[in-house]
């Protein structure tokens, strides 16, 4: 049985061009959408989402942990630490394990609701929200923003377009001032870029992030869902005929058409009309600028605004809501949704089985990280008391936030001196070298090649770790 939902091939009307904008404007190539504003219990959802969201973005890299940032991404020291955790690039197959991890969650909730990520949690959606509710605090709802973006500059225009580009700058420099920050000390980065003390590169970064956000929040918009998100092309490969989207149901609001307030809902079936009025709020409150009653389209991030508005109009025309809702394909054709089917399952499976693998990866994640290095400019040296001698450098990194102390000895080598540090401390997260030398008699050795281990012991938390770093002795 073919499950892929069948193409449908739609033409899309954007309504919300304002007159004036002629051929060669900036917004030739697509109208501009004005989104108009909603009310419903998804629009205040998607706002606590948003807020919740937001909260935790701004306040995540402000944390301390352990006397320092809890959240800091430091590439330039090629170590990210998320509170008592510390990944170094030793630690890749972790981070291989935390993609696949957040890769599979979103095939898994993209089976079961669609685009609900975009539409409810995703920081493009997010940004443009806010961005959006500037735009209505200073130029006012949609008709009024098309006027005023119709009508010649005036003073008052000019001065609700300054206060909402002002307010964009400010929002855009304050997120790229905080997504900056998870990367470097953000404190610092707060007193050093308002004094004028910024680095070049965090400077620059700054800057390049409230650029992106301002164009993208400000102008891009719904161009970033449509045309540059990668996520948009591939979904369909995971709906099927039981993922939950947003659905116009074509049954019940066919043949569309305006009516007298009046008229009581028999009459109006037995007129042959459906539920649709056609007061087209469903599309005003889009921001993608779609008519869902076109069908599914590959444009629709899913955000339930259209449901929203089309069940308040519902409710005033006292139809039963729903005529717009969140539901599958089998349940709009009279059947009933399979919530739990193979696909589902499926993803399911893996994801918890990656979630396990995950946090036994950080669970069994050894503490100290050895490197032996061999002394390149001699393979091995006689020393005044006859013995051979092999030089080495131990680098140890000291994977935990707090300061441990390593002792070091030699296994495979019989009767030998070491000279060097056997005990020595690192502070946490913090890398240690040091050299030793390691001698014997050569009657110890029975071949030119001697294969040893340099051990590193630490003892965390009341467990004693112990590596084996396996290197060479060499003699001729
Ligand atoms: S909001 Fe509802 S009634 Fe109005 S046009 Fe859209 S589907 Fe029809
Ligand atoms: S069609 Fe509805 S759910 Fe889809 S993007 Fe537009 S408003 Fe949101």
């Amino acid at each position: 049985m073919n499950e892929q939902i069948p193409v449908k091939n739609v033409t899309p009307v954007k309504v919300h061009k304002p007159k004036g904008e002629g051929q060669g404007k900036r917004h030739d190539s697509r109208s501009r959408i004005y989104v108009r504003a909603v009310k419903g219990p998804l629009e205040s959802f998607r706002r606590f989402f948003g807020l919740i969201f937001l909260g935790l973005f701004a306040i995540i890299p402000w944390l301390q942990y352990n006397g320092q940032q809890a959240v800091l991404l430091d590439i330039g020291e090629q170590r990210f630490t998320i509170f008592s955790l510390t990944l170094w690039p030793q630690d890749l197959t972790l981070l291989a394990y935390i993609f696949i991890v957040s890769a599979f969650a979103l095939f898994f909730v993209t089976t079961f609701a669609g685009r609900v990520w975009c539409g409810f949690m995703c920081p493009q959606t997010t940004w443009v929200y806010i961005y959006t509710w500037f735009e209505e605090k200073f130029e006012g709802p949609r008709n009024k923003r098309m006027k005023l973006d119709e009508r010649p500059m005036d003073a008052d225009k000019f001065m609700r377009k300054t206060a909402k580009h002002t307010a964009w700058v400010v929002v855009a420099l304050l997120t790229a001032l905080t997504f900056v920050g998870y990367f470097t000390p953000i404190g610092a980065l707060f007193i050093d870029f308002f004094t004028f003390n910024v680095g070049f590169w965090a400077g620059f970064s700054v800057i390049f992030f409230a650029v992106c956000t301002y164009g993208n929040a400000g102008y891009m918009r719904e161009i970033m869902c449509t045309h540059i998100c990668p996520y948009a092309r591939f979904q369909s490969a995971m709906f099927d005929k039981d993922t939950f989207t947003v659905s116009y149901d074509a049954t019940r609001g066919e043949k569309r058409g305006p009516r007298p307030r009046k008229l009581s809902h028999e009459d109006v079936k037995q007129k042959g009309l459906g539920d649709c009025i056609d007061c087209n709020l469903c599309v005003q409150v889009c921001p993608t600028g779609i008519d869902i009653r076109n069908g599914l389209q590959y444009e629709c991030i899913n955000c339930g605004a259209c449901v929203d508005a089309c069940n308040g109009v519902m409710e005033k025309m006292n139809y039963p809501k729903g005529l717009i809702s969140f539901t599958s394909e089998h349940e709009l054709s009279g059947g009933k949704t399979n919530i739990i089917r193979p696909k589902l399952v499926g993803y399911f499976v893996v994801l918890v089985i990656m979630i396990g693998l995950l946090f036994a990866n950080i669970y069994t994640r050894s503490p100290v990280e050895v490197d032996i290095i061999r002394d390149r400019n001699s393979l091995y040296r006689e020393t005044n008391e006859g013995l051979i001698e092999n030089v080495y450098t131990i680098k140890v990194l000291n994977k935990t936030q707090q300061r441990q102390s390593y002792t070091v000895e030699i296994k495979g080598l019989p009767d030998y001196q070491y000279i060097g540090k056997q005990e020595f401390e690192v502070e946490g997260s913090a890398v240690y070298s040091t050299p030793i030398s390691v001698a014997t008699d050569a009657y110890n050795l029975e071949d030119t090649v001697t294969d040893i281990f340099i051990s590193v012991t630490v003892t965390v938390n009341g467990e004693t770790v112990t590596v084996d770093e396996p290197t060479k002795f060499l003699y001729r």
